[in-house]
Parts: C-alpha cells; structure tokens; sequence
C-alpha cells in the first residue's frame, strides 16, 4: 500500500514538473501575443483548466500505469511473433537525424488515419472529451479519455514498432509531437500563411474543435498539414473565431466526462444510417 501511495506521488510530481517549462512558455507567449487582454482570457479558461488539471491527476494515477503495461505486454507479443517488418540494420545505414525525420513524418501519418478513426461513430464517445474543453488552451493537449489514451499509445507505438524503428526515433517522435501539439492547442491566432500548407498551425487546429458544421471532418494531423491536403481534409478560412465544444450531453465534470463513454445513448450515431448533420455541398474559400 504505501510502495502504491509513494509511486503514485513520484507520478503526480513528475507530471508537475514536466508542466510548469510549457505553462510558463505559453504563459509569455500569452502576454507578447495577447497585449492586455491574456489576464481576461486566462480568467475564463481557469474553470476548463481546472477540470483539465483534475483529467490529468486522473489519467496520470489511473489510466496511464495500466495503458503502458498493456502497450508494453502487446509489443512483447509482437517482437515474439516476429512483426517487426523492417530489420534494424535498414535504419543503421541511414543518417540519424533522417531516421528521426521518418519517424516524426511516419508518425504523423499514422495519427492522422487514427485520429479519423477516433472521429468515427464507435470512438467518437471517448474522443468528445478532449473536443469538449469550450475555452482551449495548450493544456487541451493533455484532456484525453483513458480510452483515447490507449487507442492513442497502441495504434502510434505499434506502427512504429512495426517499422522497426530505433527507441531513439521513437523517442523523438513521441517529444516533436508532444511539444508541437501543446503549441497547435494554445489560444494563438496564427495561421502560418503559406507555410501553413505543410505545417498544421494553432487556427487549424483550432477549427477541428470548432462547434460549427462546416469545420467536421477536417484538420486532423499534429504536424504535418500536407496530410489533410492530400486527404482532402484540409480547411483554414483564417483565424478560428468559432466557438469550441461539442454538441453531446456531457457536463464539465471529471465523473461526466469519464462515464460519457460507457453510456449507449453515447453511440446512438452507430445506429443511424446517416448522419442528422448533413456536411455542406460548398466550403468557404481556402
Ligand atoms: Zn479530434
Ligand atoms: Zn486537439
């Protein structure tokens, strides 16, 4: 009991501490960008934040200890079963910092397609939570379901896996994305310009939390925006000025958001033939 009580306060402080460098980052970046206004805006996320905070506590006591003995029981399967598909001496005769680029461009692939998945009538339940923080800052980043965590950590780690990839590249992929979604969920209106056609900035992802019809189904990729070109899913009329959140009955409460998953009448769309909202024959301008 007290090995439980002393491993669970070593989590809670390195989970701390691993916040406080990006808390302070955004915290400057808020006053440089904002002017006067980041005192007002920090004040109306404080509520979303603080339930942010209490998903975190959670995911860090609960989810995540289990989710990384499962991930790390099921790629012991997949070395055993030999699924490692690319052998190790492919990356060894490349450069690193190539392998670290295929790792972080590989990654970003795959999230994108899981990322659609979690978007699908059968995910959508565990993934409303993170899409339910009305007020988003860089914190939304950590505001995940514990099922949304492990689809996260197993689908990404796997593919990864699969490829043969060396910790080193998989390491730097999981800190490149990490940081990198921290600055795309941050309350920064920068769409990049041109430069936004090959990386995902701050207002397009702010557009895939976006409560309005026409930004569903679009902007899914972490880093790279060319996946959503390609895919077709790609729309960044500008700054977001829309309101964030979703339309599922799910109260900002950590027992609320934690249960909404488990309960059917979350997963009534899985039962419709269509959808009641009809996406729009025309998009705005690009
Ligand atoms: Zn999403
Ligand atoms: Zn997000």
């Amino acid at each position: 009991m007290w090995d439980f009580v002393l491993s669970s306060w070593h989590a809670i402080v390195a989970a701390v501490a691993g916040l406080i460098a990006p808390a302070l980052f955004f915290l400057a970046l808020a006053i440089i960008v904002k002017g006067r206004s980041w005192v007002a805006d920090i004040k109306r996320a404080l509520p979303e934040t603080g339930l942010n905070a209490q998903i975190i506590l959670f995911n860090v006591l609960f989810s995540i200890p289990l989710i990384a003995l499962a991930v790390t029981w099921f790629h012991g399967v997949m070395k055993a079963s030999g699924l490692i598909l690319v052998p190790a001496s492919f990356w060894e005769a490349m450069p690193a910092w190539l392998v670290i680029f295929v790792a972080i461009f590989v990654g970003d692939f795959v999230a994108y397609w899981r990322h659609r998945l979690e978007h699908s009538a059968l995910f959508w339940p565990a993934h409303a939570v993170h899409h339910s923080d009305t007020e988003m800052t860089w914190l939304s980043l950590e505001r995940f379901h514990p099922i949304n965590l492990f689809t996260t950590f197993v689908i990404d780690s796997t593919a990864l896996l699969a490829l043969g990839l060396p910790p080193f590249a998989i390491i730097a992929n999981n800190i490149v994305r990490h940081y990198y979604g921290y600055l795309i969920h941050a309350d920064l209106p920068w769409t990049y310009g041109w430069f936004g056609k090959v990386f995902v900035s701050p207002a397009m992802h702010r557009w895939h939390h976006a409560a309005d019809v026409q930004a569903f189904d679009t902007n899914y990729a972490t880093v790279f925006s060319i996946f959503d070109r390609t895919f077709g899913t790609w729309r960044v009329p500008g700054p977001c000025t829309s309101p964030l959140g979703v339309t599922d009955d799910m109260e900002p409460t950590l027992a609320a958001q934690m249960l909404y998953a488990f309960k059917p009448r979350a997963y009534r769309r899985l039962f419709r033939k269509f959808r009641k909202v009809e996406k729009p024959t025309q998009h705005p301008a690009e």
